[in-house]
């Protein structure tokens, strides 16, 4: 069953939050994982902001108004990141996006995902993100299915991890930016090229990241 935290530790209304030259969007803390190096099993925060954990999930109008208050000049991009895998939302997800683009068509949008949105939502729907979304930033995490399933621990097993590849795949050639990451403390250097090689063979980008901890006011992505 999908860990969901609502209720258990519901605390604030932070929709949106500022990391460095960008917007973060924190529109759900469900989500279809539960990563042995999740941010969530540590804190309340991240990069400085206030509690991520949510009173409640904010309707697409709620998200843009905390944005229009939050915006600065050289904001230069907003990414879909959470406390929580933003595609279990998908509608919300999806009309947010389009009202970002409406009133920011220069800035460019970021998801941060954990890729199962095929089998959160359906194969049809990673379609429903062209042409809205500019920059897919998947968390790969292992080199195989068993590995993937002892780390993350999908509510989906073992299925997760190769719809997490199909649905990077479908992205390639119809979002103009699709990059796999993996945390360098969770993965041994020999499957880092092994994860590698998959990427690769996707036609994806590939970013080995640093674990990010509750304090961390610079990080570079989910
Ligand atoms: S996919 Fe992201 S939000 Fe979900 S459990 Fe893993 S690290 Fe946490």
């Amino acid at each position: 069953m999908q860990k969901d935290y609502l209720g258990s530790k519901a605390r604030s209304e932070t929709f949106a939050y500022r990391v460095n030259d960008s917007i973060y969007l924190n529109i759900t803390n469900r989500c279809t994982n539960d990563c042995t190096f999740c941010l969530r099993n540590n804190g309340d925060t991240a990069y400085g902001s206030n509690s991520l954990w949510l009173k409640r999930e904010p309707s697409p109008i709620e998200v843009l108004t905390q944005v229009e208050e939050l915006f600065f000049p050289e904001c230069n991009g907003f990414v879909f990141c959470g406390y929580g895998e933003p595609t279990c939302r998908f509608d919300a997800l999806i009309e947010t996006a389009k009202l970002l683009k409406k009133a920011y068509p220069l800035i460019p949008i970021r998801l941060n995902t954990n890729g199962q949105s095929e089998l959160i939502n359906s194969k049809e729907s990673t379609k429903m993100l062209f042409g809205l979304i500019d920059s897919v930033s998947i968390s790969m995490n292992a080199s195989n299915e068993t590995e993937y399933d002892n780390i993350c621990h999908s509510v989906f097993g073992k299925k997760a991890y190769g719809s997490m590849l199909d649905f990077a795949s479908q992205c390639v050639g119809n979002i103009e930016t699709v990059q796999f990451s993996v945390v360098e403390t969770t993965i041994t250097d020999e499957d880092i090229e092994k994860c590698r090689a998959i990427v690769n063979k996707i036609g994806a980008k590939f970013r080995v990241r640093k674990f990010i901890s509750e304090n961390d006011k610079n990080p570079e992505g989910k």
